[in-house]
């Protein structure tokens, strides 16, 4: 298809905005909303436009770099705090997410390319053996659908464990590592080699997988999409006890040493299972691409028979000199590959289509199926996401469909067995009018989706509102869907702060509420007004303010107030907010209905501002803009709440307008030349302390 320079920009930036989104989900929130496949379909895309298009790369686009489990990402290189959903779920009533510290890595800690393709593992052989100009062995390696970690030890003894982090720096989990048990914390002094890194994947078990959802869906809590967030999320637990109860289990495949020691990938392996540490049994040296593809299909099928999760095999180099001779791109290895197991399919038959409505209006069509078991569960609706996804699967009812699970609960319809299509099947009819409330659709020309512009008035949306707003991750209301429901039928509920101004006697009409009852509400909405500002700004249902990039909105401007003035510009100054995301946020606060929303909140008591701001210890710092960069004696995080205490601001990128740049150990260069390019005054930790003592 032909593209112009105008319409691959906007692709190109929408599909960065679009994969940073699901990068966020899938390593920060540990909740992806789409499989792997399809998330690398994405990826491939922005790949191919980029070199089509070499005018709109940039080092800093999703394809250049490696996914972070870092939360909040100021720069290249450095990096703020991190947790994930789960750790706050886990930890409830913890504010601040400044969890781990942060450790440098000595070697960066990359991806790996990847493929589906057999032809595409065939190229790389040949581009291998074409830079080495000799013929190769391989080691294959099962993928562990896990989380990457990396051992360092000091003088025969652990003395770090590192999660990846975005590749050069990571979270230090020493501690919740050795909860796990696996590693030896000491090795033999023996050993020919005392110093070195060793890198391996942290997974979790199907079967213990199994158990701690069993144990969420008892608690109500929301479950993990698959064991590998589960095992990401269970790794970033503040409390290591309970990371010892999750069955976490440990494999490693990859020895880095300062000086070269070992000659081949191989021989390094067996001596790392000499010394205690846990390795695969299964991995195996193929002379040549053939073998390497039949220990592929031996394996795709072999691999259902494993406790743990695997997603598809590693292919590397196994002698070590050619391993460096290829070197690294700044995001993979050249000299390995993934070749990556498509997910799980069934074949069954579409029955029907609805057409639900969502919060934000948006029309998801959901297919009604013949039962069928997929991956030991048994699914009966699958989604189809949008017309356009209708359009381009060409479904007709009554089709037999293939279905897939994604990381999302609800399975989704991937394919069309069209040899299987009968007379009888009908094309759907994508309908004109939103089934709720009868208001015409528009249709969404960026995301392919159609809407109900209905903002105000359509049922599902106003209920869907109210749902979001009181839910666990936002202002915790206990109230459920269905009283929601009636509350609505009964003409309480229009505008989100309706629910503070239900009295005792509206609520004494409700089916089967008590005294007690409306007591128990009452102070859940009391305990509301104590929920932190980023679950509010999250609660108010902006779209695409997530948690996390409500998390970053309120760590960069601090109150309502800020955001609502920000520009474009500024938002999209702030690290991680793209153009749509910047879009949306302007387009909320340009309607008078929100505004004053905000204004009776604020009224009623429900916070509107940062705490930390809030509980002001000094002015020393009232009218200067700090930029913080680099590594330093305490986390960047408690740096910059000393700012905000001390009545300082702070900003992301030096300007002109700044007024101190706090410079660390490896603090961004670029950040450093602008600096002293514009005359910003650059101070050391101590002459920060010196300023606020
Ligand atoms: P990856 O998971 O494709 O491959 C690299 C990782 O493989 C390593 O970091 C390591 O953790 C792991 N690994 C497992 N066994 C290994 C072995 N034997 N040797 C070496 N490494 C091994 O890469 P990634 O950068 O972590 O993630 C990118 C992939 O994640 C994407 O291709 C996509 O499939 C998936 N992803 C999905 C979503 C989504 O929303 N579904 C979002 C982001 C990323």
């Amino acid at each position: 298809m032909k593209i112009s320079k105008e319409q691959a920009k906007y692709r190109i930036s929408f599909l960065r905005d679009e994969i940073n989104k699901h990068n966020r989900r899938y390593y920060i929130d540990n909740q992806p909303s789409v499989s792997d496949f399809e998330f690398d379909l994405l990826m491939q895309e922005l790949q191919t436009l980029e070199l089509k298009f070499p005018q709109f790369s940039c080092e800093e686009s999703p394809t250049k770099k490696v996914g972070s489990d870092l939360a909040l990402k100021s720069e290249r290189g450095t990096s703020e705090k991190s947790v994930t959903t789960d750790a706050y779920s886990a930890g409830d009533g913890i504010s601040a997410p400044n969890m781990f510290r942060q450790i440098p890595h000595k070697y960066p800690m990359l991806s790996l390319s990847n493929t589906y393709d057999k032809e595409e593992l065939i190229s790389f052989n040949e581009r291998v053996e074409r830079a080495l100009g000799v013929k190769t062995e391989y080691v294959c390696e099962l993928k562990i659908d896990g989380t990457a970690i990396s051992l360092s030890y000091h003088n025969f003894r652990l003395v770090s464990a590192v999660t990846r982090g975005d590749g050069s720096v990571g979270d230090d989990v020493t501690e919740n590592v050795k909860k796990i048990g696996a590693v030896p914390t000491e090795i033999p002094i023996t050993s020919p080699i005392g110093n070195f890194e060793i890198r391996g994947e942290i997974f979790m078990p199907w079967d213990s997988f199994d158990l701690i959802n069993q144990r969420r869906e008892a608690n109500e809590e929301q479950l993990f999409a698959n064991p590998r967030n589960a095992a990401a999320g269970s790794l970033k637990l503040l409390d290591s006890s309970e990371v010892a109860s999750r069955g976490l289990k440990l494999i490693l495949y990859n020895i880095i040493t300062d000086v070269p020691f070992f000659q081949s990938h191989l021989a390094s392996l067996q001596w790392a299972k000499e010394c205690g540490f846990p390795v695969s049994e299964h991995t195996s040296v193929c002379s040549s691409i053939t073998d390497v593809i039949e220990y592929l299909d031996k394996w795709n099928l072999k691999r259902k028979e494993l406790n743990y999760p695997t997603d598809g095999v590693v292919i590397k180099v196994n002698n070590i000199d050619y391993q460096n001779a290829l070197g690294i791109t700044s995001k993979f290895p050249r000299w390995a590959t993934a070749f990556k197991f498509k997910a799980e399919q069934a074949l069954t038959r579409l029955i029907s289509i609805d057409y639900q409505v969502g919060r934000t209006g948006a029309i998801t069509p959901v297919a009604n199926l013949e039962p069928v078991t997929l991956s030991g569960s048994m699914v009966k609706r699958a989604s189809l996401h949008n017309s356009e996804q209708m359009k381009i699967l060409d479904i007709h009812i009554g089709d037999m469909v293939y279905v897939e699970k994604g990381g999302e609960i609800i399975p989704k319809i991937t394919g069309v067995e069209i040899s299987q299509r009968d007379n009888s099947a009908k094309i759907p009819q994508f309908p004109e009018n939103c089934p709720d409330c009868g208001t015409l659709l528009i249709k969404d020309s960026e995301e392919a989706k159609h809407f109900c512009p209905n903002i105000e008035q359509c049922p599902t949306q106003i209920k869907g509102r109210f749902l979001h707003f009181s839910g666990r991750k936002a202002m915790n209301i206990l109230i459920g869907e269905a009283t929601i429901d009636q509350m609505y039928r009964m003409g309480y509920l229009k505008r989100l702060p309706d629910l503070y101004k239900i009295d005792k006697e509206q609520l004494l009409k409700l089916d089967g509420w008590k005294e007690r009852s409306a007591v128990r509400f009452a102070q859940s909405l009391q305990d509301s007004l104590k929920t932190p500002f980023y679950k509010v700004l999250y609660a108010l249902g902006i779209r695409y303010v997530g948690e996390t990039t409500a998390k970053i909105l309120v760590n960069h401007f601090g109150n309502i107030d800020n955001i609502r003035r920000a520009s474009k510009d500024e938002l999209l100054s702030v690290g991680d907010i793209g153009d749509i995301v910047a879009d949306s946020i302007l387009n909320y606060f340009s309607k008078d209905v929100n505004i004053n929303v905000i204004e009776e909140f604020r009224e009623i008591g429900v916070k509107m501002s940062n705490e930390s701001i809030q509980n002001l210890v000094s002015e020393k710092l009232k009218g200067m803009s700090f930029v913080v960069s680099g590594n330093f004696s305490v986390s960047r995080e408690e740096l910059k709440h000393l700012i905000e205490i001390n009545s300082g601001k702070n900003i992301s990128s030096v300007s002109s307008i700044t007024t101190y740049l706090i410079s660390g150990d490896r603090m961004g260069p670029s950040k450093l030349e602008k600096a002293k390019k514009l005359g910003v005054t650059i101070i050391t930790e101590e002459e920060f302390f010196k300023l606020i003592k």
